[in-house]
């Protein structure tokens, strides 16, 4: 099986563990030939369906194992939290922990236009 976190994802969101090739090699950004899971041969980055939680935690431990020793981590978690991806360990975090990511950046979002929307108007008061 490819894992290919560098590649878009274009599947139904009802059939998750399988990614397909992009239309343009491109459209992920150049990063991912340097992705170290171009072949995820154990496929150890999409669960298997009724995979048992012990083994879905076993699994993508080794998956960060895995994204902890490739060079394009950061632009991989990036790409996937901006997709965002819905499935999949990509850049080293699992989809739960992207969720969580994703929310603290939006409530970091909001907090930050209260405080901008506050000092404007300090000023004009
Ligand atoms: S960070 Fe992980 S998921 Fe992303 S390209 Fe590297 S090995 Fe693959």
């Amino acid at each position: 099986m490819l894992h290919s976190p560098h590649q878009p994802l274009r599947v139904a969101a009802a059939v998750p563990p399988q990614r397909t090739t992009p239309a343009r090699e491109d459209e992920a950004g150049p990063w991912h030939t340097e992705a170290v899971c171009r072949r995820d041969e154990a496929g150890l980055f999409f669960a298997p369906s009724k995979e048992p939680t012990a083994a879905r935690l076993s699994r993508e431990e080794a998956a960060k194992r895995v994204c902890a020793r490739c060079p394009v981590m950061v632009e991989c978690r990036e790409h996937a939290l901006l997709q965002p991806e819905p499935y999949g360990v990509w850049g080293g975090l699992t989809a739960a922990e992207r969720r969580v990511v994703l929310a603290r950046r939006r409530r970091r979002e909001v907090e930050l236009r209260k405080a901008a929307a506050a000092e404007r108007t300090e000023r004009i008061a």
